[in-house]
């Protein structure tokens, strides 16, 4: 049996990740006075969120009128119907608040002419329940948000005392009698190892990527929360649901923000037109992300991609005033430049769909608790574990999420996760002694992957997942081509057992890091293409070409899956249709959101 000494620490809170989810909640703990800690295995402000550039959406009105009964509708449709209602309510409800605290914490954002913040229009963000015009709803600090989102919080945390741990990677959950009671990390640059106690923890690891072959996330989105919870026995919700961007610039992925669309970019095939027209004709470029990837895909499968070898699809920015771009998209003239060498004041940008982001992940409610469903009880709640940002999946985002809805996800379910902390953890209660077999169950696991020595090198099987869901778990799905995938799967998953890591070293040894990061891929994988391969309907990010229809009789249901071995458990739990505020009280009306075509 492995053993490794280790350092204990003692909190109320242990939040895992420092991204706007992990921060936000962070701060708000802290703020509260619970001892929190924040372990991160990169710097905080080098999270992806510092990648996003678009914007954060809240119906503010600085631009013209919106209220949060139309946000809320855009975004059950933009799910298409899968969202929870209750929880879609709670976002768009505290939407404008979460973003005006954003502001007094400091967040530097753009300002119309009299000095309010300044808003864009964005894809499926619309006004009069979807029948009006495209409204400016996106909150934006230039095509810098995330950055000045994760610069604040982080500037906050540290002033009201919450301690960081950063690069420290975080192993596995302690689990103690059907709880957590928290974590183990290990710290990077000096290969000393840390136990953490805590009455709550928080699972804020982000998304997972890179699973993808093509991606606009960071290396570092390796679904880490899900495969820890994966191997807690939880299961992980709604995985087949994977959105994809469409505009990555061709070759490299790195993302061109909608924002560009936003600002009057559009998109046009090889015989120069401006197809979105075609497919939709009121909402045009700015239609919802599945849909414009799924229309590009199409024409590009049609023989009307642009390049070489006609692959692709053009981005025009050419025809914007300079001090458009100048202004409001400072950052992605320099991102076409450098990825695509394109000067887009005068070329079009080559761009395609790319993976972006997962609705999927560990299943809350809306204040962040994990669930735990069981057939008797859907609703049931893991004690001690909460899970927040894209790690979790709340479920707001349904099948299909709107663009700048990620940003505003992060800080009001980080923010709604401090409110309940602040309830269920008692700072006077001592925390429960360290569980030493399960600390030495994750110590023999993680020597086992140290001195892994077997014939597969890591970079090679993470290539060979890669390739297989981009090929078989992407924008366009079959029966024939998801049941290959999920045969592929299994085998790819099983050489895990076969894995070679060369360095034995405890301090700054990537191999073993990326091993363990993809061992947190593989069942985050695993459960998209099983969820896919079962799903027989189109919803919202999983077009299925032999079942081109929505089937809300049968499928508007979650999808849960639970990881055994190298095999998926499926099961369903249904949508929460229930508002929180009856339409008396001034809640939204059913009759608006009831499931229809979603046409834009
Ligand atoms: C290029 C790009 C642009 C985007 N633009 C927008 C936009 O304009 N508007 C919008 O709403 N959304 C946007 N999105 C989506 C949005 O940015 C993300 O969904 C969101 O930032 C995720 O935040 P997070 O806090 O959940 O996770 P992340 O920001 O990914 O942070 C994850 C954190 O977890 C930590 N972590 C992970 N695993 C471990 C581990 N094992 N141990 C310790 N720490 C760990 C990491 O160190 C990191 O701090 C964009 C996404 C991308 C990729």
């Amino acid at each position: 049996m492995a053993s490794y000494e280790y350092e204990t620490h003692e909190y109320d809170v242990v939040v895992v990740g420092a991204g706007g989810a992990g921060l936000r909640a962070t701060l708000g703990m802290a703020e509260q006075g619970l001892r929190t800690a924040c372990v991160t295995k990169v710097f905080p402000t080098r999270s992806h969120t510092v990648a996003a550039q678009g914007g954060i959406a809240a119906s503010l009105s600085n631009m013209g009128p919106d209220n949060w009964q139309w946000h809320m509708y855009d975004t059950v449709k933009g799910s298409d119907w899968l969202g929870d209602t209750d929880a879609m309510e709670y976002l768009a409800r505290e939407a404008p608040k979460a973003v005006y605290e954003l502001e007094h914490y400091g967040v530097p954002f753009s300002r119309t002419e009299e000095g309010k913040i300044y808003q864009r229009p964005f894809g499926g963000h619309t006004t009069e329940f979807g029948e009006g015009p495209p409204v400016q709803r996106t909150c934006a600090a230039a095509d810098r948000t995330g950055h000045a989102i994760l610069h604040t919080l982080y500037g906050q945390s540290l002033k009201n005392n919450a301690e960081f741990y950063i690069e420290y990677f975080a192993l596995d959950l302690i689990i103690t009698d059907g709880k957590c009671t928290g974590v183990v990390a290990w710290k990077l640059d000096d290969g000393t190892m840390h136990v953490f106690t805590a009455k709550m923890v928080v699972l804020a690891t982000g998304g997972y990527g890179r699973a993808y072959f093509s991606a606009t996330s960071a290396h570092t989105c390796t679904g880490d929360g899900g495969g820890m919870v994966a191997r807690a026995g939880l299961p992980l919700q709604d995985m087949e649901f994977v959105q994809f961007h469409p505009t990555g610039i061709y070759g490299s992925g790195c993302l061109i923000t909608e924002g560009a669309r936003g600002e009057g970019g559009y998109l046009t095939n090889s015989e120069g037109e401006r197809f979105m027209e075609r497919y939709a004709p009121t909402y045009k470029d700015l239609a919802s992300r599945d849909v414009v990837s799924r229309c590009m895909t199409m024409e590009i499968r049609e023989g009307r991609g642009v390049g070489e070898n006609k692959d692709h699809i053009h981005l025009h920015l050419n025809h914007l005033p300079p001090e458009t771009l100048h202004e409001r998209l400072p950052g992605i003239s320099e991102s076409a430049r450098i990825f695509a060498g394109v000067d887009l004041t005068k070329e079009p940008i080559p761009v395609l769909p790319t993976v972006h982001y997962n609705m999927g992940g560990i299943p809350t409610n809306y204040w962040g608790e994990v669930l735990n469903p069981t057939a008797e009880n859907p609703n049931a709640t893991y004690p001690g574990l909460m899970a927040v940002g894209e790690a979790g999946c709340a479920s707001v985002h349904g099948a299909n999420r709107l663009g700048s809805n990620s940003l505003i996800d992060l800080v009001v379910f980080g923010r709604a996760a401090a409110i309940k902390a602040a309830e269920v953890v008692n700072p006077a209660e001592r925390n429960a002694p360290v569980n030493t077999a399960a600390v030495d169950a994750i110590f023999d696991r993680f020597d086992s992957f140290r001195n892994a020595n077997g014939s597969t090198p890591t970079a090679d099987l993470r290539l060979e997942m890669q390739r297989a869901m981009q090929a078989d778990a992407a924008v366009f799905r079959t029966d024939k081509t998801l049941a290959e995938g999920v045969e592929k799967m299994k085998a790819i998953a099983a050489k895990m057992s076969d894995i070679k890591v060369t360095d034995r070293s405890l301090v700054w040894n990537s191999d073993l890091m990326e091993t363990l990061e993809l061992a947190n891929l593989m069942p985050n994988a695993l459960a998209t293409i099983v969820g896919a391969e079962a799903r027989k309907e189109s919803r919202g990010a999983h077009a299925h070409e032999d079942y081109p229809d929505r089937d809300d009789e049968n499928w508007r249901k979650h999808s849960l899956a639970w990881i055994e071995g190298n095999d998926v458990r499926l099961d369903y739990r249904p949508v929460h249709l229930d508002p929180l505020t009856a339409l008396e009280d001034g809640g939204i009306d059913l009759k608006k959101i009831a499931p229809k075509a979603r046409v834009y």
